[in-house]
């Protein structure tokens, strides 16, 4: 990986990754996949200063702007829930800081991934090719609108909290296709798979209690 950011990968990180796939491969994390994805990718790249201490904790992290960088688990188990495999197209609902797209990127997904707020966008939307992630392509907009144009969809990943099923997402998903999505008010959400049927109706199972920054609606300059 290029280092545009002055930032190193030590040992050290290395050492601190590897203790934290195990931790996940004890919570009950057992996709390969995911497991690789996160070894190799240097999550302390994400934060606004290499709190080395912090990066590789399994615990969520503030980005800025108000908001959050997801707790490993919760991206592991999302990602997991996912099912991805190469060239599965996904649609992610909150870039942030752009971890989670570069999980799915690892595991061979063609990321398409929507941020509100102005000034994350344009700093993850730097940083995800600077860090080579090339493919993945970043959009400031509203996550409710999903992306027409570029649909349908493989799959949706919301990682905010969402109050609602946004409808409109559900029209930008393939038949067969699968949303993860963590519903709920703001205090706590249940995380929520639908697979899409080919009557355009979803069926659907929850996967216990997550706590997410809310799904808000339009953009925030
Ligand atoms: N996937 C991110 C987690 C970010 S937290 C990561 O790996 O770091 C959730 C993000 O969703 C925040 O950045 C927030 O600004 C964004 N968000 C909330 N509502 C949104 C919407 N309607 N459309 C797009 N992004 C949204």
């Amino acid at each position: 990986m290029t280092n545009p950011f002055l930032l190193t990968d030590s040992f050290r990180h290395k050492g601190l990754r590897k203790q934290l796939v195990e931790m996940l491969q004890k919570k009950g994390i057992s996709d390969k996949n995911v497991l690789q994805a996160i070894e190799k990718i240097p999550r302390h790249y994400f934060f606004d200063s290499s709190f080395l201490e912090y990066a590789y904790e399994d615990k969520p992290f503030p980005i800025g702007a108000g908001q959050t960088i997801s707790q490993p688990y919760t991206v592991a188990f999302q990602s997991m829930l996912l099912d991805v495999s190469k060239g599965t197209r996904v649609l992610e609902i909150g870039t942030g800081s752009g971890y989670q797209a570069s999980v799915l990127a690892e595991m061979g997904a063609k990321v398409f991934t929507i941020e509100r707020h102005k000034i994350l966008y344009t700093k993850t939307s730097k940083l995800l090719p600077a860090l080579g992630y090339h493919s993945i392509k970043t959009f400031f907009g509203d996550g409710y609108k999903g992306l027409p144009a570029y649909a349908p969809f493989d799959r949706i990943l919301i990682t905010a909290a969402a109050p609602s099923i946004p409808e409109e997402l559900i029209t930008q998903l393939k038949p067969g296709g699968i949303m993860v999505i963590p519903l709920g008010p703001d205090d706590i959400q249940t995380m929520t798979l639908l697979i899409k049927k080919a009557n355009g109706g979803y069926q659907k199972s929850e996967h216990g209690a997550f706590r997410f920054v809310p799904m808000l609606k339009d953009k925030e300059k």
